[in-house]
C-alpha cells in the first residue's frame, strides 16, 4: 500500500473539543484546551506519522461571529484553511440539544469548499445513546459527509475509527516532515499558548480573553542545562494586571509554576521561566500589534 500524506483541518464552533481531539489523536499536548471558548487563537498544526501515513492536522480557533478585530482574524484564519486542505474534520457537540444555527453556517462553508468531510459528534460520554441517532440523521440530511462518527475525545472513545476514516480521504504522497516532528509550530508559540492556558485556568472568569503572551527571549538548553524563557503577558486594564499578579505576586507564581511544568514536559528538560505583566489598552483592536503577536495572517 502506498504511503499517504495529507492536510486535515479540524473545524467547529468554539469549545466543541477540537483541540482535545487533536491532542488525543497525536498523543501529545500541543494544542491548548480550556473549559472556556476561544482558547486557540491562531491555526496550529499537529503531525501524526506512522509507517503508512502522515496526517497534518490543523487546529483552528473555532468559527463564530466576531466581536472585535482579534475575533475577526481568528475566524478568517479558520475559514481560510478550508481551501488549503485535503480533508476536513467537522466537530459538533453532542450535549447541544440540536444542531445550532452556528453549526449550519459552518456546514455551509464546508459545502462551498466541497472537501471530503468526516463529521464527529463529540462528548458522547455526556449524553444518552438514543439522542445520537437523531443527531446522525440531522447531520446526514445537511451534507454528504464521508462518515458521521460519535466520539469522546476526552475519553479516547471512537478515535481509531476517526483515523481510519480520515486516512481513506488522503491522497498518496511522501512524508513531508521527519517522523519525530509532532508540530511545525515553533516551541516559542507553544510556550506562549501554554502560559495563556494557565492564565485562563487560574484566573477563572475574572480576566476575560484580554490577555496576550509574547515570548521575549527563548534560549534553548543544551547538555543538561535548562531552557530560559522570558515572557510578557499583555492585558487590557490595570485591574486585570492586579488579578494576574495576585496578592504579592502569588497568582503569577502559580501561573508560572504550572506553565513551567507543562513546557518542561514537552521539551523533556528543565525550564527557567520568567514572566512580566504589562497593560496595553485595547490591544485586541490594534491590528498591527495582533499581527506582530502572530494572530491571523501577515
Ligand atoms: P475547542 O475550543 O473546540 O478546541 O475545545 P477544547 O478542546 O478546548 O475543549 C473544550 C472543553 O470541552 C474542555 O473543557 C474539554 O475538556 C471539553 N471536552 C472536549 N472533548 C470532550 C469530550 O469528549 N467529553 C467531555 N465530557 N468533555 C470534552
Ligand atoms: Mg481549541
Amino acid at each position: 500500500m502506498a504511503h499517504k500524506t495529507g492536510f486535515v483541518t479540524v473545524i467547529g464552533r468554539p469549545n466543541v473539543g477540537k483541540s482535545t481531539l487533536i491532542n488525543a489523536l497525536v498523543g501529545e499536548k500541543i494544542a491548548i484546551t480550556s473549559p472556556r471558548p476561544q482558547t486557540t487563537r491562531s491555526n496550529m498544526r499537529a503531525i501524526l506519522s506512522t509507517e503508512d501515513h502522515q496526517i497534518i492536522f490543523i487546529d483552528t480557533p473555532g468559527i463564530y461571529s466576531p466581536k472585535n478585530k482579534l475575533g475577526e482574524l481568528m475566524t478568517d484564519a479558520a475559514k481560510k484553511t478550508l481551501d488549503e486542505v485535503d480533508a476536513v474534520i467537522y466537530v459538533c457537540d453532542a450535549t447541544d440539544r440540536t444542531l445550532l444555527s452556528a453549526d449550519r453556517k459552518i456546514i455551509d462553508l464546508i459545502k462551498q469548499a466541497g472537501k471530503p468531510t468526516v463529521a464527529l459528534i463529540n462528548k458522547i460520554d455526556m449524553v444518552a445513546k438514543e439522542l445520537l441517532l437523531e443527531r446522525i440523521a440531522t447531520l446526514s440530511a445537511e451534507y454528504p459527509f464521508s462518515d458521521i462518527i460519535p466520539v469522546s475525545a476526552l475519553k479516547d472513545d471512537g478515535l481509531d475509527i476517526v483515523l481510519e476514516s480520515v486516512v481513506k480521504l488522503l491522497p498518496e504522497g511522501p512524508e513531508l516532515y521527519d517522523r519525530e516532528y509532532i508540530t511545525d509550530t515553533s516551541m516559542r508559540d507553544i510556550a506562549a499558548d501554554i502560559i495563556r492556558e494557565k492564565i485562563l485556568l487560574f484566573t477563572k472568569d475574572e480576566v476575560p480573553h484580554g490577555t496576550g503572551v509574547e515570548i521575549v527571549r527563548f534560549i534553548e538548553g543544551e547538555d543538561g542545562r535548562s531552557t530560559h524563557i522570558d515572557a510578557t503577558i499583555y492585558c487590557d486594564k490595570e485591574s486585570h494586571k492586579s488579578i494576574i499578579l495576585g496578592k504579592n505576586g502569588t497568582m503569577l507564581g502559580k501561573i508560572g509554576a504550572k506553565a513551567r511544568e507543562d513546557i518542561g514536559k514537552l521539551l523533556g528538560e528543565k525550564v527557567d521561566l520568567k514572566l512580566w505583566v504589562k497593560v496595553r489598552e485595547n490591544w485586541r483592536n490594534n491590528k498591527g500589534f495582533l499581527v506582530e503577536q502572530g494572530f491571523g495572517d501577515k
